[in-house]
């Protein structure tokens, strides 16, 4: 299986990472620690930055995943100073290198942009200087889509490297090669020319996007597979992640979302994502009509009124912003109590990212997701035309329907990082309060569907999911239903577990309509459909068994706050653990 391989592949990055990379012993140690210290004006070094410096300082092409907020921007900002020469920052928003120049320049450090809007003289006094020997600039930031655009300046950088000053390549927010990541940006393809013309110089990607499918894909659309990967913990030990079943009457929704920031959140300040501008629109309204101080943000309102909120925010004078994904890279306020997803991310790298947003400060926040049938084909139909788009928005939805596991461990899997049951410290809802695991079997169930699809099929018609269960129910059209299909003993939401289950598990699937004014995904019998009707066929679902009381000493008070001798024990462990042998782990423990 390519995933399998993908896995061999990215071990092997992995091992090499394993050389004492952390040394003192490289020759450029102390000039190293001479620029951090006074020209940064850092302490020390952070976990992975000494490493990543001294791989890039060897002219080996690394990758570097590390969370946000971890501290990537160091690893080639402080090379670019030690090296000679000139160091290329590929970055793709321009308000990202605005905020890197801004904080260069009051550290006094020589950097530059090429951007679009860029002023002749600013162009001219850039291009000159790459090709000066005399020249001070040490860093000049542009975005993939000028580098693909602009023969001009290829031809100055291939002048550069001719003169030796072209000394390293950093790509940030790397993942943005892969379609496999969140993220996907045509431009970034054009990044593959640059080690077939710049052999000699090293490049360095960075990343918070961990699944081995999107390195291992960055590294072959980079070509450098097979180079040295640096890899940080994903575990955030101060979020709490819970997910919540969402009311299916809007009303109640948006009341239980008051609820919340007028109680255990007054005072507190946070995020809540939803899925189109027209719903943050609207759940704007109507949490401003309950009294919340909040303000919406998404692609289509204007630089000037986005920054109006994003200031608004941080000043507390909102207590939350309403937010489509628009509101992400860039986002740095420490204290965010809370970040709740009104519903579905696209993917666990969307999830991950949003949620992440909470608790940059390390005091405890919450990630909360509201899941609900429905709301998983409102965004089938939005992703299914992307190419990784199903398969990304399913593994959110396994998530969420999990009933037992640890949510930790799910996203721990999902970054294929090794995982400890001990390391979540119940700060998830299925740790806090433990159920035992039970599993039914739904084999019968599956084929009920299955025979209410082919029915409807003979009366000309297809079901969406949501009649497809009322028709479980023996409800809706008379003629989309079965008689000899027995309405199942289930609550009207375990049937919608079990339908999502299937659905996921590849025994139903999905099947796009376009009409003139929206998508409607149908439900049809899925690729594993034979196995499902074979004769000893068996499918197992995981549902919630009895609550194991024993284990759950929390008091609802305790609910959030985090015993903070506990808490530095999951710190530490999270940083002496080398993340090699995690990664080891991962092949021995995951699947
Ligand atoms: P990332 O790109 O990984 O999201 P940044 O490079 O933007 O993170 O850094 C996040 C913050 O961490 C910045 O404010 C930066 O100054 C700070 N930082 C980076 N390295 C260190 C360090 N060694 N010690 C203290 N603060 C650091
Ligand atoms: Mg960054
Ligand atoms: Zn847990």
């Amino acid at each position: 299986k390519q995933s399998l391989k993908d896995e061999m592949t990215l071990k092997k990055s992995l091992t090499l990472a394993n050389r004492n990379w952390s040394s003192k012993d490289f020759p450029w140690y102390k000039k190293v620690v001479e620029v951090l210290e006074t020209t940064f004006k850092l302490p020390g070094f952070r976990p992975h930055q000494l490493q990543t410096v001294n791989a890039v300082l060897s002219k080996e092409d690394t990758i570097l995943i590390m969370p946000t907020g971890g501290g990537k921007s160091l690893c080639y900002q402080l090379p670019a100073l030690v090296l000679p020469g000139i160091t290329l920052v590929i970055s793709p928003l321009v308000s990202l290198m605005e905020d890197q120049l801004f904080a260069l320049k009051a550290l006094n450090v020589n950097a530059a942009m090429m951007s679009a809007s860029a002023t002749r003289e600013e162009v001219n006094s850039i291009q000159q200087a790459m090709v000066d020997k005399n020249s001070k600039l040490k860093m000049i930031y542009v975005t993939p889509e000028k580098l693909a655009k602009s023969k001009r300046f290829m031809t100055k950088l291939q002048k550069m490297y001719e003169l030796k000053r072209l000394s390293l390549m950093a790509i940030d927010e790397v993942h943005c090669c892969s379609q496999w990541g969140h993220d996907f940006r045509p431009d970034y393809k054009f990044l593959g020319v640059l080690k077939g013309m710049f052999p000699d110089v090293p490049i360095l990607g960075l990343t918070a996007t961990a699944t081995s499918k999107v390195i291992v894909d960055v590294q072959k659309m980079l070509n450098i597979s097979g180079c040295l990967v640096f890899r940080a913990s994903f575990n955030r030990p101060n979020l709490f992640y819970e997910v919540r079943e969402k009311p299916s009457n809007q009303k109640e929704c948006f009341d239980s979302l008051v609820e919340l920031m007028k109680t255990k959140y007054a005072g507190k300040s946070g995020i809540i994502y939803a899925t189109s501008i027209k719903d943050c629109e609207e759940l704007m309204q109507e949490l401003r009509k309950r009294g919340i101080r909040a303000g919406c943000y998404h692609a289509t309102l204007d630089a000037a009124l986005r920054s109006k909120v994003h200031q608004k925010w941080l000043s507390g004078e909102y207590q939350a912003v309403v937010a489509t994904i628009a509101f992400g890279m860039g986002i740095d306020k420490p204290d965010v109590r809370f970040v709740i997803h009104h519903s579905l991310s696209k993917s666990m790298e969307n999830f991950y990212q949003e949620s992440g947003r909470a608790g940059r400060d390390n005091k405890p926040a919450d990630c909360i997701l509201y899941y609900r049938f429905a709301d998983v084909f409102r965004l089938s139909t939005m992703v299914f035309t992307q190419q990784t788009g199903l398969e990304c928005l399913y593994g959110i939805v396994a998530y969420c329907l999990d009933k037992t596991r640890c949510r930790r461990s799910i996203i721990a899997s999902h970054f294929n990082e090794g995982w400890d049951t001990s390391d979540c410290n119940e700060m998830c809802d299925h740790c806090r309060r433990p159920r035992e695991k039970k599993e039914i079997e739904i084999v019968e169930y599956c084929r009920s569907l299955y025979k209410l699809i082919q029915n409807a099929a003979g009366n000309d018609a297809k079901l969406t999911a949501q009649m497809l269960v009322d028709a479980w129910f023996g409800k809706g059209k008379a003629n989309l239903r079965v008689s000899s299909v027995k309405v199942p003993s289930l609550s009207r939401e375990m049937a919608e577990d079990v339908v999502g289950h299937l659905l996921i598990e590849g025994y139903l699937a999905e099947d796009f309509h376009f009409t003139p004014y929206n998508t409607i995904s149908y439900i049809k019998r899925g690729p594993r459909a034979a196995a499902a009707l074979s004769e000893k066929a068996t499918v197992k679902m995981c549902v919630q068994g009895a609550r194991k009381t024993e284990i759950n000493k929390g008091s609802p008070k305790a609910n959030n706050t985090i015993n903070s001798e506990k808490k530095a024990k999951v710190e530490n462990n999270a940083r002496t653990k080398s993340e090699t042998t995690k990664a080891e782990n991962t092949m021995k423990s995951e699947k």
